[in-house]
């Protein structure tokens, strides 16, 4: 019997491509925004792609959703009030919502197709949007945070990459205004791209976040569908080293979850395990 050819879907960087085997297209629609693609990818279920870029595969987005929300989440002592901009598949709001202190999570997403994509096609993922502390926004996360008046404990920044509707995301203007609606002990996390890839991308942020947060971290997981593998966080405090939290203080708290990466000792090692050519940099 002749073997069925494979159709690849490639996500092109420019430098790399990184390929995926699709056995099926089951969604594309061109929103306002952007180009949505809902895939089903041979060895990895189903993946969420926009404008041409994997987003998540069902696969290995419990990497990324975990280490984007539990660093932060397990430094600060009491978090109760959260913000996420961007994050329209729900996964960052999966794992807010596991810390039983969470009394209130603000979704500001620009997309509503996004979100009306993942519920439909990730429930595994979205299951959190429906929980009755989420408040969904859809809006974009620039104006959110300057007319909103709210104080937040945490802020995640789960957006896409520095490119359309994102790319102020990572902006010296909006990170101001974001430090504006955090409390006194607030903390942000921001996705920050391929250390490989994109490093002076990073150390111009890290210099722009050090302008208004004294404590600013960048910490680094392997991602097997994002292109170069290695990708990266940044976490940025008013007062929290990430890396002073008692170890048993974070296992009393995490023994009342289920994780897959995320891990006490995971906690602590995605800070102090930074590859020499980082430091360097
Ligand atoms: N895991 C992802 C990745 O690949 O980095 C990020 C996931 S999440 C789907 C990113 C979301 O950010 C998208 O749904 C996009 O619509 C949203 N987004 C982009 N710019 C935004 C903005 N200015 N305000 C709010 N949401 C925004």
């Amino acid at each position: 019997m002749e073997k069925e050819p494979t159709i690849w879907f490639y996500e092109d960087t420019g430098g790399i491509k990184l390929g995926l085997p699709v056995k099926d297209i089951l969604f594309h629609k061109r929103s306002a925004y952007q180009d949505i693609y809902v895939m089903e990818i041979k060895g990895h279920g189903r993946a969420l792609v926009l404008d041409d870029c994997i987003q998540l595969t069902e696969k290995d987005e419990f990497i990324y959703h975990e280490l984007i929300v539990h660093p932060a989440l397990f430094t600060h002592p009491h978090p109760q009030e959260v913000l996420v901009i961007g994050g329209g598949d729900g996964g960052s709001v999966r794992e807010i919502l596991k810390h039983k202190s969470v009394r209130h999570i603000d979704l500001v997403e620009i997309d509503a197709e996004v979100i009306e994509v993942a519920k439909t096609f990730f429930p595994t993922v979205s299951v959190g949007l429906k929980d009755s502390r989420v408040n969904i926004h859809i809006e974009d996360g620039i104006k959110y945070v300057k007319t909103t008046d709210k104080k937040y404990d945490i802020a995640i920044v789960d957006s896409t990459d520095p490119i359309g509707p994102a790319k102020a995301l990572y902006e010296i203007e909006f990170h101001q205004d974001l430090g504006q609606r955090l409390n006194e002990d607030g903390i942000m996390i921001i996705q920050s791209e391929c250390p490989y890839y994109n490093a002076q991308f990073i150390k111009d942020l890290c210099i722009r976040l050090r302008t208004i947060y004294p404590i600013v971290k960048i910490y680094v997981y392997a991602m097997p569908t994002y292109p170069g593998g290695m990708w990266s966080f940044i976490y940025a405090s008013f007062k929290y080293e990430p890396t002073d939290v008692e170890e048993g203080k974070i296992k009393a708290r995490w023994q009342t979850m289920t994780t897959r990466y995320y891990n006490p000792k995971v906690h602590k090692g995605v800070f102090y395990m930074l590859p020499q050519f980082m430091l360097e940099e």
